[in-house]
């Protein structure tokens, strides 16, 4: 069976320029999420810097890219909007798309999802909670009832996002706020799924249920429904072909 192809883009700003951050992840979170994909062996892993040439995703990574993870944070406004709205057309073509955390602001994600996606958030190291809500969901496969993350950032609803069509994950805080941290959404012929956890001076990316959690992710993103589609002046002769 052919490897799913991913490609996992980091802004990679805090992981060399924030001390906590480094300390975590010495070789970059991208490295943490790259090794989690590659230890379960079903994919092809690429990773796309935010200060590489065209932040490392050109026209023929993008082409030769099943699944995109993205994370980024306090640069995302630097990315170039013709990027964006190549990222936007290939999730729209069908390439599966996993957005990170603080990825919610990201230009891509908001441009798919139409809304401010906007949060609470604390950085007070809280306990976090992951409840599967939706056991049946592949996303959730192996995954526990619940599991908790002894430190992250607190995300609280509302978080203004378009109704999912499905909540895999939903976590409570020991603030006590909520939070749906699973989502998914279908745009065009793409599937996203929105995955809360991820701050970068916490150790989430180790976590075995963290890492479970992107591998299944890649999975479901990645599964293409049918052949690319055509679209425009159809000419009745096409069906001879
Ligand atoms: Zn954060």
């Amino acid at each position: 069976m052919n490897k799913l192809r991913v490609t996992i883009f980091n802004e990679n700003h805090h992981d060399r320029f924030n001390e906590k951050a480094k300390a975590t992840y010495p070789n970059g979170m991208h490295s943490a999420i790259k090794e989690a994909l590659d230890a379960d062996g079903r994919f092809e892993t690429t990773v796309a810097l935010q200060d590489m040439p065209s932040h490392g995703l050109t026209d023929e990574v993008l082409e030769n890219t099943d699944v995109l993870f993205w994370w980024g944070h306090v640069l995302h406004g630097e990315v170039d909007d013709a990027i964006v709205a190549k990222v936007c057309d290939r999730v729209l073509q069908g390439m599966g798309l996993v957005v990170l955390h603080s990825g919610h602001f990201s230009k891509v994600f908001k441009k798919l999802m139409g809304t401010t996606c906007n949060l609470k958030w604390r950085e007070s190291g809280d306990l976090e909670r992951i409840w599967t809500v939706k056991p049946s969901h592949p996303i959730a496969a192996g995954l526990p009832e619940y599991f908790e993350l002894p430190h992250e950032e607190t995300y609280g609803e509302h978080f203004d996002i378009p109704d999912p069509d499905e909540v895999v994950f939903a976590s409570w805080f020991s603030g006590g706020e909520l939070f749906r941290s699973g989502c998914c959404f279908e745009r065009g012929n793409g599937k996203i799924f929105y995955f809360r956890p991820g701050h970068e001076t916490f150790p989430t990316f180790y976590d075995e249920n963290v890492r479970k959690v992107l591998v299944n992710a890649a999975i479901w993103a990645g599964a293409q429904g049918g052949v690319r589609q055509f679209y425009g002046h159809w000419l009745s002769d096409n069906y001879n072909k």
